[in-house]
């Protein structure tokens, strides 16, 4: 198969062209999350021909995803497979012409610098699930001076913003405090899958036009829509705010690792700790953890179930306990099986 054959209907595209399709072959794109908004983008963008996808994601497929998050399937679900492990897969199916290099990692500020390398990747995309990881990317993004684009989807409501840095304004602008305690999730307003691949597919055309270099065609607003109510509003984002926080005084506090949480997770009643980081032996952890539950594991991760809790296991220690929403009973659980 042709490289002008597989796009040739983008190519004749005047905004693509066969310039646009080279320059997207030679293009890096980090995607930072990989649920229903990092799939529909990833998978956008893959038969797009975007040369190398670096996909970021932290979580396992579960049959509750299928709903929205269009690249994983059943069996991804049943392996309890990493989603940067099945998006790779998927995408290799349909397009391997391209290069996808998944990471099976939670985006902290120890692991920043070398996951979204400046020195080959071109755009940052968000499609993560949570604030804290957003403003970090944020940091990050304008302390280097990279592009990145803000997505986010809960109910039937979607938000997306280009931040450009030193042109436009950086999420700090417009949201300079961390939304706290009333904000929705998906886990108390649940979510349309309509709702968030509209907004991984507006994202994937900014992407694109930041790619082949028509970046005076990319939006300058925060553009928001309801697609139940269809209610919709832009807020002007084209200019940074001058007393910013972030673009203006160039303090990164989240690069800097202040107070930084444990996550819940959104869309289950779970908790992430990766406090400590331990290359685990699944093999010798499945004959610990046998007489305690039921056991199993493949190259990915390892699952313990101990009722009420199920606990999911990474190779470098990092552990998702799911049955708890209480940081301390999971640092417990944690600390008796797994170890402190
Ligand atoms: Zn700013």
């Amino acid at each position: 198969m042709s490289l002008n054959d597989r796009y040739s209907r983008q190519i004749l595209f005047p905004g693509i062209g066969p310039e646009g399709q080279r320059r997207l072959a030679d293009a890096q794109v980090a995607i930072v999350g990989c649920g229903a908004t990092g799939a529909c983008v990833a998978g956008l963008l893959a038969r797009s021909g975007v040369g190398r996808l670096r996909i970021i994601d932290r979580d396992y497929v579960e049959s509750s995803n299928l709903q929205r998050q269009v690249l994983f399937d059943e069996a991804d679900a049943a392996e309890s497979l990493p989603k940067a492990v099945a998006a790779a897969r998927k995408i290799a199916a349909f397009n391997s012409e391209i290069q996808v290099d998944p990471q099976v990692a939670d985006l902290t500020p120890a692991n920043i610098d070398s996951l979204l390398n400046t020195d080959d990747t071109d755009l940052i995309l968000d499609a993560t699930d949570n604030f804290e990881t957003r403003y970090l990317v944020n940091d990050f993004a304008v302390k280097h001076k990279r592009t990145w684009i803000y997505a986010a989807a809960v109910g039937s409501y979607a938000a997306t913003m280009n931040v450009l840095p030193g042109k436009t304004a950086c999420l700090s602008c417009i949201f300079p405090a961390h939304p706290q305690g009333t904000v929705e999730t998906c886990d108390t307003a649940g979510i349309l899958n309509a709702a968030v691949n509209l907004v991984g597919s507006l994202q994937a055309a900014e992407a694109l036009k930041f790619l082949v270099g028509a970046r005076d065609r990319m939006r300058r607003t925060l553009l928001s829509f309801d697609v139940w109510t269809n209610e919709q509003a832009e807020v002007a984002a084209a200019r940074p705010r001058p007393d910013c926080a972030t673009c203006g005084k160039q303090e990164f506090t989240y690069l800097a690792g202040k107070g930084r949480p444990q996550i819940t997770l959104c869309g289950r009643n779970s908790v992430q700790i990766h406090e400590r980081q331990r290359p685990v032996d699944f093999t010798e952890m499945t004959s610990r953890l046998k007489p305690h539950g039921t056991v199993k594991h493949n190259d990915f991760v390892l699952k313990f179930w101990r009722d009420p809790y199920e606990l999911t296991l990474f190779p470098d220690g990092r552990a998702i306990i799911k049955g708890t929403t209480d940081t301390a009973v999971a640092r417990s659980l944690y600390a008796k099986f797994i170890g402190s």
